[in-house]
């Protein structure tokens, strides 16, 4: 098994001012790609502890990937270590000091500073890595068989890099053994519940698969991962196909999508059109739609109506369904949905209303109580949710749902088409 250590280094991070999401996203990266990742180590900026971290974690893993403290700020160190620790000189890397010109001149039209040139530079020792998104190069060294990779603390430039040059090179230097793996997407049912469901299944797997659950926002993912001489992507498969099975109810899509990417596809496909009222969401839904690519091909657009007036001037809503039930109610979502779809005459709507706290409950509404409804020209669905999470949560929880309702009111559509 191919060992790795992530080393990330910043003070922000120990003070907790920047949360480390690099090496969370490097660590996915890896395991995919069949590389073991034993080790996750924060340290500051401070050469001792860069130091004696990457002593230590030399001397336990085939592979220490490093982020941060390449910036042309005096605190980061990073670059002057490691060329010191690889007992190189610093150069000039002309390629690099090509590519810090044309960002400052042609892109950015701003003066190079003295500083910025440093950027070009680089130990003698290492093999230069492309930084296809920002001034900082990466490095490559080896020492005693460990392969040290050094990237940009700044996600989008390391994220690039790791996808197109460092995995790459990693594949090609320790040709780790193939993994294999099949994801699949659940929605409505608990981890526990699907574990219960899934024991005999699990415990006819062979060694070298491995069953794991992904839950997040009241969705859960299954992913199979085949490692190991013995896997093939036959027998994952098959196994899969059997999994599929076992959870065909709950099951939303057979690949690894996120929800909205699902009911994108399913809208899609159907050749219909989308929009959405959002009271308690405040827009959400709509910000997960249009985060998608090709979504103007489905989605016409959406109302945020927070306020009453805004559900009866815009949508239509009665006052006296209003003044009767409330704006969390059956009734007000129902008419929310069908007022949007024929103002944006679409053949969808989604509509949402709920209180989601912290404020804001009373004895027959508590916090976290939220009314979904799904329209269509023919027919409309509502149904009742009570959350019990935090405003942040509730939202999250109330998107999926909705999202979800649509997808299963699309579905029996189509089967009924
Ligand atoms: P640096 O390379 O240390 O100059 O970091 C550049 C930027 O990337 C700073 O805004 C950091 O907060 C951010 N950053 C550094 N390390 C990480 C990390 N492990 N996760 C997320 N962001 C980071
Ligand atoms: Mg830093």
């Amino acid at each position: 098994m191919i060992k790795a250590s992530i080393i990330t280094i910043g003070d922000e991070l120990l003070i907790g001012q920047t949360i480390d999401t690099n090496s969370a996203w490097m660590a996915q990266e890896l395991n995919k790609a069949g590389i073991w990742v034993q080790r996750r180590v924060a340290v500051g900026d401070v050469w001792d502890d860069i130091w004696q971290t990457l002593d230590a974690e030399a001397a336990q893993s085939h592979i220490v990937l490093i982020t941060g403290g390449l910036g042309p700020t005096a605190d980061d160190i990073t670059k002057p270590l490691l060329c010191k620790y690889f007992n190189g000189n610093m150069i000039v890397h002309p390629e690099t000091l090509e590519r810090v010109k044309h960002i400052f001149e042609v892109l950015l039209k701003r003066p190079l500073l003295e500083r910025n040139l440093k950027q070009a530079e680089v130990p003698d020792t290492c093999q230069v890595i492309t930084n296809h998104k920002g001034t900082a190069p990466g490095m490559w060294f080896e020492k005693a068989g460990v392969v040290f990779v050094s990237m940009p603390g700044v996600p989008f430039e390391m994220k690039e890099m790791m996808s197109r040059e460092v995995m790459p090179l990693l594949q090609g230097h320790f040709k780790p053994a193939p993994i294999f793996h099949r994801t699949l997407l659940t929605a409505g049912a608990g981890e526990s519940f699907i574990a219960e469901r899934l024991v005999d299944f699990e415990a006819q797997l062979p060694a070298h698969i491995k069953l794991a659950y992904l839950p997040h926002f009241g969705l859960v993912r299954l992913r199979l991962t085949a490692t190991g001489a013995a896997a093939t992507e036959a027998e994952v498969q098959s196994k899969f196909g059997q999994l599929q099975q076992l959870v065909n109810d709950i099951m939303v899509v057979n690949e690894d999508i996120s929800l909205h990417q699902a009911v994108a596809n399913l809208l899609l496909a159907a050749n219909a059109t989308l929009a959405i009222a959002e009271s308690c969401t405040g827009g959400y839904i709509s910000h997960q739609i249009t985060s998608l690519a090709g979504s103007s091909n489905f989605f016409i657009g959406s109302v945020v109506s927070y306020a009453n007036d805004v559900k009866n001037n815009l949508l239509d809503v009665q006052q006296a369904t209003l003044a009767q039930h409330g704006a969390v109610s059956e009734a007000t979502v129902r008419e929310m949905a069908a007022g949007v779809r024929e103002k944006m005459n679409t053949q969808y709507a989604v509509a949402t209303s709920g209180i989601m706290g912290p404020g804001g409950g009373s004895e027959d509404k508590p916090v976290g109580t939220v009314w979904i409804a799904i329209a269509s020209a023919t027919r409309t669905t509502a149904q009742r949710f009570h959350f019990r999470f935090d405003r942040q949560r509730n939202i999250e929880l109330t998107t999926m749902q909705a999202l979800n309702m649509l997808r299963l009111f699309v579905l029996e559509d189509s089967a009924h088409a």
